[in-house]
């Protein structure tokens, strides 16, 4: 991503006034800015946890904790120096968040956040009541942090620390999100299924996110540690951790810049508030706990996406210029010769529950070739689809891709053979770009990884995917729309989207649900076009389709259900003058 001149100006006005804040301001601030920036760098890991992956935590203040408490015993009972105790504290957080996040990232829906109040409390409790930890008085005597012999030992020299820490880790989750990893871990809010259609391994995303969340959490409670050298339990209890999800959710839970504004808001108004109420009411208190659960359901009612995409509209800055580098193309698969037996489906049998939605179903589709399964409404044809690719199992009979047996295969696995799909009910996430949107589709054709993406050491790769994202996105037609948002196109060109997108995989079988609905009469023809062409190319495609013009102008073979069961099968003519099919799928007249 390149930026203009403008875009970057109140960036450099930010990073010079953060330079130069010790020297302006009073103690009293800089001390305020400390812990802004230290609650910004819990903040920004619920970002990525919370606001882009969807997983609510209000367990983080233990991981600040388990920092915090690591160095705090480490460098008073046993002298390590600070900067290895950093390193424990990564480790030992490491640890209790795979532990954790094995024991609670299955659970679903509310159970999730439920499951991170239970270790939440836990962990504070285990600060609070192991005797090497000082109990309830916690650990003094903390030493001062030095940095090549410079120690840090006022607010003022600890501040620089602090701030480069929020700023490096920033900058590292903001090229996470723009990477492959990035956009799967983007994909998860979609829910899973698409992700792992595409071939994302949602589990290790999910794992990898609270891991990141987690040591962030870490490494501002080793920061904490030791500009305070003290601690005690107070700080990583469960209401701090309520906090710490309140900051992201009113900075903007989906945005690395919401972090920073939501600790910095709710750390003012907060000590602003504890000087102000408790003179209103006559009595001390945390009177300012009332008015932030106001404050927050405000939020969620008025500005829902936080306060920093609310922000940035008010400063006028010319939208990001983008341009794609030039990139060598991908390596591609090589497709199979035409007429190889792609898909075999054999007797396979979909139950829900007495329901029986396919029933014996047999099929097969050859390279290069248009087989079209068609049927009413309520038929079975996307029930098969999911089985055959994996997305929800059958529950008898055997499936064989490229010959070998996949019916016991997650969906990631099946794409990863060469199966690419689009869905009948459009499955995109509508705030990305096309581009991004497609790029998904490409996340197996290339490996780096986080610590690669985070540092931008991936750039290459990232290119070649971009580049070829772009290629399948021209190649359907809608190179116009690249950057534009995948949500503000017509459905019909949605589903086309979809196509694109499983085209990325590079794949020689393709599962089309429906491709046509919603599209305009030219835009039919150019779809059937493209069909047309990917089929000459040796692409197999077993096409789902209402348009009866469309399927009949367009498909070598056709298998008719009706009722979870095959009815007809035959050249596209044939099947035309079944009785059987006149009578079951067009009612009996022609
Ligand atoms: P088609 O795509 O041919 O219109 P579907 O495969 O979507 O048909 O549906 C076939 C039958 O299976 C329908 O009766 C539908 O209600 C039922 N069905 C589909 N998915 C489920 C599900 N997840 N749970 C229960 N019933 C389902
Ligand atoms: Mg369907």
């Amino acid at each position: 991503m390149s930026g203009g001149a403008k875009t970057r100006l109140p960036l450099l006005v930010f990073l010079a006034f953060l330079l130069l804040g010790p020297h302006l301001l009073s103690e009293f601030h800089v001390t305020l800015l400390n812990y802004i920036g230290l609650y910004a760098i819990v903040a920004l890991g619920l970002v990525l946890l919370t606001g882009v992956g969807g997983l609510t935590s209000f367990g983080q203040a233990a991981f600040v904790g388990l920092g915090a408490y690591t160095t705090a015993y480490l460098t008073t009972a046993h002298a390590v120096s600070p900067w290895l105790t950093l390193l424990a504290g990564l480790a030992v957080t490491a640890a209790v968040a795979l532990v954790l996040g094995l024991l609670t990232l299955r659970l679903s829906g509310h159970y999730l956040p439920l499951g991170t109040i239970a270790w939440g409390i836990s962990l504070y409790f285990l600060f609070g009541n192991l005797g090497f930890l000082g109990g309830h008085n916690g650990v003094t005597g903390i030493p001062v942090v030095a940095l090549f012999g410079w120690k840090l030992d006022s607010g003022r020299e600890f501040y620089y620390l602090i701030w480069t820490a929020l700023l490096c880790a920033m900058l590292a989750t903001q090229n996470l999100l723009d990477s492959r990893e990035g956009r799967a871990i983007r994909a998860l809010k979609g829910g899973g299924l698409m992700a792992e259609s595409m071939g994302v391994d949602t589990a290790r995303s999910k794992t990898l996110i609270f891991l990141i969340a987690a040591l962030f959490a870490c490494v501002s409670g080793w920061l904490y540690a030791h500009l305070q050298r003290f601690v005690n339990p107070t700080p990583f209890g469960l209401h701090i951790g309520i906090e710490y999800l309140f900051m992201a959710v009113v900075g903007g839970a989906a945005h690395v810049w919401g972090a920073l504004v939501g600790a910095g808001l709710i750390t003012v108004i907060k000590q602003w508030l504890q000087d102000l109420l408790p003179k209103i009411f006559g009595q001390s208190g945390n009177f300012e706990m009332i008015f932030f659960g106001i404050m927050l359901v405000l939020v969620l009612q008025r500005v829902r996406e936080g306060i920093w995409p609310w922000l940035v509209r008010l400063v006028p800055v010319t939208a990001r210029q983008r341009t794609l580098a030039d990139a060598a193309p991908l390596p591609c698969r090589q497709m199979p010769a035409n007429g190889t037996v792609l898909l075999e489906v054999k007797d396979v049998r979909k139950e829900f529950g007495g329901l029986v939605a396919s029933n014996d179903m047999n099929l097969d589709v050859k390279a290069g070739e248009v087989m079209a399964l068609i049927g009413p409404n309520g038929a079975g044809k996307s029930t098969l689809f999911n089985c055959i690719s994996g997305v929800d199992p059958a529950t008898s009979g055997e499936i064989r891709f490229l010959g070998e047996r996949t019916d016991a295969l997650e969906s990631r696995q099946i794409v990863r053979r060469g199966m690419g799909r689009t869905f009948q009910h459009v499955r995109l996430l509508p705030t990305m770009s096309v581009l991004e949107n497609v790029a998904i589709g490409a996340h197996l054709r290339g490996s780096k990884g986080v610590l690669s993406a985070a540092l931008h050491l991936e750039r290459d790769e990232e290119a070649r995917l971009l580049a070829e994202a772009k290629r399948q996105i021209e190649r359907v037609g809608l190179g116009e729309h690249l950057f534009d948002e995948a949500g503000s196109l017509p459905l019909g060109q949605q589903r086309v989207l979809e196509i694109a997108r499983a085209l990325c995989a590079d794949p020689c079988l393709l599962l089309l649900d429906e491709p046509a609905a919603g599209l305009r009469y030219l835009e039919k023809q150019a779809l059937a076009e493209l069909l047309r062409k990917l089929r000459a190319q040796g692409m197999g495609i077993l096409l789902v389709e209402h348009d009866m013009d469309f399927v009949m102008g367009l498909a070598d073979r056709v298998v008719v259900m009706e009722f979870g069961e095959k009815i007809s099968e035959g050249l596209p003519e044939e099947v035309q003058q079944d009785p059987v099919v006149l009578e079951a799928y067009l009612g009996g007249v022609e």
